[in-house]
């Protein structure tokens, strides 16, 4: 599969125990199946994902296409993390995180009740 954000750079599939996720190692951006993202916050040990560290890569394609089907993804907003935008594919329902933006969900997720975060986050 090929980076939505990148578009000509491969995901390279990241497994951390039973999970298994793609990263652009260039914009660091991430693909994950619905589900896999709320574990993926309240995973303590991310393995080989890079979560921390500058998103470099061609960041500049919008709208982002579902790197799956090639259907246009929804972006998904919160006005209490308005630095967090998370892409959803109408189809397939993957979810696509730009680089930095697991760490920031982590971070807010810890913080507050993770449980009430992800209702908000994660309803299609
Ligand atoms: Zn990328
Ligand atoms: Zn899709």
């Amino acid at each position: 599969m090929k980076c939505p954000r990148c578009t000509i750079y491969d995901l390279k599939t990241v497994k951390i125990e039973d999970l298994e996720v793609d990263q652009c190692e260039e914009c660091l951006g991430i693909w994950c199946d619905i589900g896999e993202m709320k574990a993926l916050v309240e995973q303590t040990n991310l393995g080989d994902l890079k979560i921390t560290g500058k998103p470099g890569g061609l960041r500049t394609i919008v709208p982002l296409s579902c790197p799956r089907d090639g259907k246009t993804l929804v972006m998904i907003k919160d006005l209490k993390a308005a630095d967090i935008e998370i892409d959803i594919c109408p189809t397939c329902a993957g979810r696509w995180l730009d680089g930095g933006e697991l760490d920031r969900l982590r971070q807010k997720g810890l913080l507050a009740n993770v449980k009430n975060f992800f209702v908000t986050y994660l309803i299609s």
